[in-house]
């Protein structure tokens, strides 16, 4: 496809998503203002990155690091005075911190206390290297069926995993993130899902954001309070 060929397709599918989103977030009697738009990059390269800047997007997700400290780099170069965040939101190894804390604004999906340790360390290091400017954002992952494949902390480790982040120097806590369970009601997922975002939110009232919903159900997770959908195969294709 050619670069324009590519830019146009790219717009379309953007505008899509806009659109469900705002349809979403209307029926929920809800700001759209209100829901993020988080584009998950992985496996796309930076080329479709930089043209995604072009179209107004700020937020880029990935799930490798090594592939996103790449990606990263080859934004720099094609879009110099573009605005991009990096999100972390797949499993991470602990030995991959230190190099996240260069070019990482945010990790989605801390799920242990180990990890978030490892993290803070990096992040702090990063900081005194002035390879970072700010602290580390992290979201709690939360595993709605306990199930261990795709990470996520039990419902009932939350506030203990919640209140370890807070509690660390250079991480700031801004909520909670989830992937709906394969085989389970979205709806129903994602209610709880609120349910334990609220508890979080009132014991740290900073943390606000609930990260859920992607390309195949956005719309639910936005009707029970997302303020982040994270979409891949509805803006870039499938992979
Ligand atoms: C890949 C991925 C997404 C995007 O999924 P799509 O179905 O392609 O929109 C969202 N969240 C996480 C954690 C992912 O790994």
């Amino acid at each position: 496809m050619t670069p324009d060929a590519r830019r146009e397709t790219l717009r379309a599918a953007l505008a899509d998503v806009r659109a469900r989103i705002d349809a979403a977030a209307r029926d929920a009697g809800r700001d759209p203002a209100e829901v993020e738009l988080l584009a998950v990059t992985k496996t796309w390269p930076a080329s479709d990155v930089a043209l995604l800047t072009d179209l107004g997007l700020a937020e880029f997700g990935e799930n490798k690091e090594q592939e996103g400290a790449a990606k990263a780099e080859e934004l720099t170069a094609l879009r110099p005075d573009a605005v991009a965040r990096w999100r972390i939101v797949g499993r991470l190894q602990r030995n991959k911190a230190r190099s996240l804390a260069r070019w990482a604004h945010a990790v989605d999906s801390v799920d242990s206390p180990r990890l978030a340790d490892a993290l803070d360390r990096a992040a702090g290091a990063a900081l005194d290297a002035g390879e970072r400017s700010g602290p580390l954002h992290v979201l709690v992952q939360v595993s709605l069926d306990g199930a261990e494949g795709r990470g996520g902390v039990d419902v009932d480790h939350v506030q203990a995993l919640a209140e370890r982040v807070d509690a660390l120097a250079h991480l700031s806590l801004d909520g909670v993130m989830t992937v709906a369970p394969r085989d389970a009601d979205p709806a129903e997922a994602f209610g709880t899902f609120a349910a334990v975002a609220e508890r979080v939110r009132c014991a740290f009232p900073h943390a606000r954001t609930l990260s859920a919903g992607m390309s195949g159900d956005l719309e639910a997770a936005i009707e029970h309070g997302s303020t982040c959908v994270r979409v891949g195969t509805a803006l870039l294709g499938t992979r």
